[in-house]
C-alpha cells in the first residue's frame, strides 16, 4: 500500500469514529500500519476534525521516529507502537473514550461475554487490565499503558486475533483491526456490546453464557469452517 492510501485510509477512519457517535472533541485516534515498510500513519495531535486533512497524518517509524508529516503525532502513538511490536497480526489501532467502553474501563472488569453480538466478534470475555504503578505512570506513561495491555494479553494467554479489544481500567478502550476499516468496525460493535451488558448486567447480575453458544457464534464467522455472510 502506498503511504498516500494508508494516510487516506487512517483519515477517513478517524473521521468514521467522529460520525458513528464514538469521539466528541479529538478524544480519539487510529492509527495503520503498512507490515512491509513497517510504517504506522497515525492521527495529529489536537488537530480539531473540521479542518484536518489526509495530509496531515503522520508517518512513523515501528520506534516512534517521524519519517513523513509536520504536526506532533497523537499523545497515544507509543501505546498504539507498542501494540504493532507485540501483535503482530494486528494492522490498525484505535482508542476512543466512547461513553459505554469507558465506562466498563473505569468500572474495572472484563466486559464478560454474555451474548451472541459479543460473540461473534470476540471468543471470550474483555479483559481490563490491572492498575499502574507510580513508575509506570510517572515514567513513560502511554508506552508502559502499551505495556500493561500487552502483558495482560500474554499472562492470560489471550489471542490478540480473537479478542481485538481491550479495556484500559479506569480509563477507556484500545481497540484493533486488520485494517483501519475493520477496526472502526470493531469500535462500533464493542461500544454496543459494552451498552447491551451495561444493561443485561443490571437486569441480571448472576447471568451467564453456555460455552458451546460461544463457540457456535465465534467459529460461525472466524473458524476454519466459517460458513457466515458471503462466499
Ligand atoms: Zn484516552
Amino acid at each position: 500500500m502506498s503511504l498516500a492510501s494508508l494516510k487516506e485510509a487512517v483519515f477517513e477512519a478517524n473521521l468514521a469514529l467522529v460520525d458513528h457517535g464514538l469521539v466528541i472533541f479529538t478524544w480519539g485516534n487510529v492509527s495503520a500500519i503498512d507490515r512491509q515498510q513497517g510504517l504506522v500513519a497515525i492521527k495529529p495531535s489536537g488537530v480539531p476534525y473540521s479542518t484536518m486533512k489526509s495530509d496531515d497524518m503522520v508517518i512513523l517509524d515501528l520506534e516512534g521516529k517521524v519519517v513523513e508529516g509536520s504536526l506532533k503525532p497523537s499523545s497515544d502513538t507509543p501505546t498504539h507502537l507498542e501494540l504493532y511490536r507485540s501483535f503482530d497480526t494486528i494492522g490498525s489501532v484505535a482508542h476512543t473514550h466512547s461513553t459505554y467502553a469507558a465506562a466498563w474501563s473505569q468500572s474495572c472488569r472484563d466486559l464478560p461475554i454474555t451474548g451472541t453480538t459479543h460473540a461473534d466478534y470476540f471468543s471470550q470475555d474483555i479483559p481490563c487490565t490491572r492498575d499502574m504503578t507510580e513508575e509506570e505512570i510517572a515514567g513513560e506513561f502511554e508506552l508502559n499503558t502499551g505495556k500493561v495491555i500487552v502483558e495482560t494479553f500474554v499472562e492470560r494467554d489471550i489471542n490478540p486475533a480473537h479478542v481485538p479489544a481491550v479495556l484500559v481500567k479506569n480509563h477507556a478502550p484500545f481497540i484493533w483491526g486488520k485494517d483501519a476499516h475493520d477496526c472502526v468496525h470493531n469500535c462500533v460493535v464493542l461500544e454496543e456490546i459494552c451498552k447491551m451488558g451495561a444493561i443485561a448486567d443490571a437486569l441480571n447480575p448472576e447471568i451467564t453464557m453456555n460455552k458451546h453458544l460461544v463457540r457456535k457464534h465465534f467459529n460461525r464467522k472466524h473458524g476454519k469452517n466459517a460458513y457466515y455472510g458471503q462466499k
